[in-house]
């Protein structure tokens, strides 16, 4: 195990404790939230077989990426947010 202070990006606890040593500090995980994401993932993807998506041209109000695919019609173009901005939101 490798020591150290870490921050856990999901929910804030702090690591002191990691099975490998960590290259970046960022997007560390701690073990409970690391399960979580690896659990959930998955089916949230899988589970709604297919779903309606939208394409077009639209551009995340957050930070300007470009949005091809919207799982709604949005009906107000000027304040969408790409899939990472409205998680962050959230
Ligand atoms: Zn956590
Ligand atoms: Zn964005």
């Amino acid at each position: 195990m490798f020591q150290g202070n870490w921050k856990c990006s999901g929910c804030g606890a702090t690591i002191t404790e990691l099975p490998f040593e960590p290259r970046s500090t960022e997007g560390l995980k701690c073990r409970d939230c690391h399960q979580k994401s690896r659990g959930d993932a998955p089916r949230q993807n899988s589970d709604r077989g297919e779903r309606k998506m939208f394409e077009g041209d639209w551009s995340c109000s957050g930070c300007g990426n470009k949005i091809s695919q919207l799982p709604f019609e949005p009906r107000d173009t000027t304040n969408l947010k790409c899939k990472d901005c409205f998680q962050k939101t959230r």
